[in-house]
């Protein structure tokens, strides 16, 4: 398990990283998600010992990056966000390389190499030189790289930053089933990419995590959501509270009562429009409906929400 602990960076002045806390249990594919100059870089070089914090700590296990920064450094592959690759080599080579860096020699690096050229698809261009490769067979070499040494974890940086669609789905699918193996941290700046590959996200935004919870869990909050505002006089607040179990799909947030007119804030799926049951509900109760209208929260809503106007915390 990882435990990112009180962790802080300053760049002279600037406060990049203000104290975060997370976690990552063993086996999850975290996404690491924010606009850019959040801080998502700045905390994974932390992670992977890259970069001293100014303070706070990271564990690994029982390891921390303070004291243990080599063993650590073992435990982890990392591809960093503009993949430094030695593009006058050719994959071979460079991989040759990287496994000679980590003391992977002879015959054990034969058979690894084996392994990792089929894991990420390079059998093709082993022998082609890095700068004639495409950005997603870069990608491939990068996460070959980060993968040589079988790590525990893997920390990826915006693997999929300057990829055309059609190579953002193959690199997807291939992080998909690295992660199926290890520890997995990918950041993005993109709620999508996160939402496809990610069993846990974290948020953050200047400097401070401002959302952490189960992908699901947080896509359901994000996207799901229409308020419907309905204003009425001449009922009771328990029969409006009785829309819920009239109207299965919808759940009363709130109820304000002035002056004998009640606002009642119903919320329910995107995906479905139970107006006129409200509506039929409403004619059966014999309310006075004053007004109705519907506000549709979009994902974009909620991670601008998130990410500019100082966020909420969630979970
Ligand atoms: P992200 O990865 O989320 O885009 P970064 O961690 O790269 O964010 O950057 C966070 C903030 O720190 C930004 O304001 C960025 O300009 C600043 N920053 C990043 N690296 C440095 C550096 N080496 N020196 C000074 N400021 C930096």
């Amino acid at each position: 398990m990882i435990r990112v602990e009180n962790l802080v960076k300053d760049y002279g002045s600037l406060r990049a990283v203000n104290g975060i806390n997370f976690q990552v249990n063993d086996g999850e594919i975290l996404g690491f998600l924010g606009p850019n100059g959040a801080g998502k870089s700045t905390t994974l070089k932390m992670m992977t010992t890259y970069l001293a914090p100014t303070s706070g700590n990271v564990q690994v296990d029982d390891l921390n990056i303070l004291e243990h920064s080599l063993e650590i450094r073992r435990l982890i592959g990392y591809l960093p966000e503009l993949n430094p690759l030695y593009v006058e080599m050719n994959v071979y080579d460079y991989l040759q390389f990287v496994a000679s860096a980590r003391e992977i020699t002879g015959q054990a690096f034969k058979k690894r190499l084996g392994e990792v050229v089929d894991m990420c698809g390079l059998r093709g261009v082993i022998h082609k030189y890095i700068s004639e490769l495409s950005k997603g067979y870069r990608q491939r070499v990068g996460l070959a790289q980060a993968i040589f040494h079988d790590p525990k974890i893997l920390i990826l940086d915006e693997p999929s930053s300057g990829l055309d669609p059609n190579q953002i789905v193959e690199i997807r699918e291939l992080i998909k089933s690295l992660g199926k193996k290890k520890t997995l941290i990918m950041s993005s700046h993109i709620l999508q990419e996160i939402e496809l590959t990610a069993d846990r996200m974290v948020i953050i935004n200047k400097g401070e995590i401002v959302a952490d919870g189960t992908t699901e869990e947080l896509m359901r909050s994000f996207k799901g959501k229409t308020v419907l505002t309905l204003e009425v006089k001449n009922a009771h607040e328990a029969d409006v509270n009785g829309i819920a179990e009239a109207v299965r799909t919808v759940s009363v947030a709130k109820i304000i009562n002035q002056n004998g007119t009640l606002t009642a804030q119903l919320e329910y799926p995107n995906t479905i429009d139970p107006r006129s049951e409200i509506f039929d509900y409403a004619v059966s109760r014999r309310w006075t409906i004053l007004e109705m209208s519907r506000y549709r929260v979009s994902l974009e809503d909620v991670f601008r929400t998130l990410t500019v106007e100082g966020g909420m915390q969630n979970g």
